[in-house]
């Protein structure tokens, strides 16, 4: 950490710094320029608040010189890290997961999941319990849904992600899904990510639609310094002035995270552009940009899909994404 003095500030307002930082177990070194002094704090900075040594008087501001995340950022972990899921190693396999946005009942659920099998998909995606931004909207079929799921997995064979919005389900969601959800409205639920960190149960953890990259890195250290390492990074889009697009699709977002952490790397075009006739080229894009696999909202009737309707696409598109990525993939 860096503390810029205030001009003027005396060798008293200096030392009242240094004390500060010293009984936090630190050192400092004070540098005098010729109109400001900077003092540098030398030790873990973690140890100790910068806004509170900002708020001293005569001091002009405190910065942080390491980042906000550290169990997975290149400077702890320089190699990549793959996630086994069932025998899926995301990271090093090109990776989709497929799925409509909802659990729908047993029958149609089924059918898209022996559909976008074929298609290529190796994971299943659907919602059992859906956080929806509408008290009103459908919430999800819940623990009927985590059946129908643990059916899909019975009878198709697939791998199961699902989302988990509440501690308390823990438990009950660990039991039918193999890859625990965090999606982007939870992102920012610590006490949700430290739980998930207690288990080994692989996390998605999606990024918030207002989260900088730095605060989704950070998110993810809540899981890993939590003791659970098999953390997946998926890029589901910001909010921007844009408004053709229900969200931007921030495929910068996806090379920094290659760039800033070991993690694997999915992107969500469904959610990243909100359009089914965007999903194709977004997914090529996402690939191009270096994901690892995509996240994918099918529906064998994509008009009938119980949410998330327009951005869904069917299993024959999902399978030329899948063909046309594989070879991107390999460029
Ligand atoms: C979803 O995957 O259906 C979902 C709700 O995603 P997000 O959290 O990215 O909005
Ligand atoms: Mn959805």
């Amino acid at each position: 950490m860096v503390v810029v003095m205030k001009p003027g500030a005396s060798d008293d307002d200096v030392r009242q710094v240094v004390e500060k930082i010293q009984s936090h177990g630190m050192d400092a070194h004070v540098s005098r320029g010729k109109e400001t002094t900077i003092i540098g704090v030398i030790g873990d900075e973690r140890e100790i608040d910068f806004d509170s040594l900002g708020a001293l008087p005569h001091v002009d501001r405190a910065m942080p010189v390491l980042k906000p995340f550290k169990y997975v950022s290149r400077e702890v972990c320089p190699q990549d890290r793959t996630v086994n899921v069932e025998g899926v190693e995301i990271g090093k396999d090109l990776v989709f997961i497929a799925g409509p946005c909802s659990v729908e009942d047993e029958d149609t659920t089924l059918r898209i999941a022996e559909q976008v099998r074929q298609a290529g998909a190796a994971i299943f995606r659907a919602g059992a319990y859906k956080p929806r931004t509408s008290p009103w909207s459908f919430q999800g079929l819940r623990e009927k849904g985590l059946q129908i799921l643990a059916n899909v997995k019975r009878e198709i064979g697939l791998p199961i992600c699902t989302e988990i919005i509440d501690t308390a389900d823990i438990e009950t969601v660990g039991k039918h899904t193999d890859v625990y959800q965090v999606g982007m409205r939870n992102m920012r639920n610590y006490a949700l990510l430290s739980k998930l960190g207690k288990t080994r149960k692989p996390v998605l953890l999606k990024r918030g639609d207002s989260a900088t990259l730095n605060e989704w890195l950070a998110a993810a250290d809540y899981i890993v310094r939590n003791g659970n390492e098999n953390v997946i990074l998926c890029e589901r889009g910001i909010r921007t002035f844009e408004t053709y697009t229900r969200n931007t699709l921030d495929l910068n977002a996806v090379v920094g995270a290659k760039i800033e952490s070991c993690l694997p790397v999915l992107a969500d075009p469904s959610h990243g552009t909100g359009k089914a006739n965007m999903v194709p080229a977004a997914s090529k894009a996402s690939i191009a940009a270096g994901a690892d696999g995509l996240m994918l909202e099918v529906h064998v009737e994509p008009a009938e899909a119980w949410s998330d309707a327009a951005q869904t696409i069917t299993p024959q598109e999902l399978e030329d994404i899948v063909e046309t990525c594989k070879k991107l993939r390999e460029l």
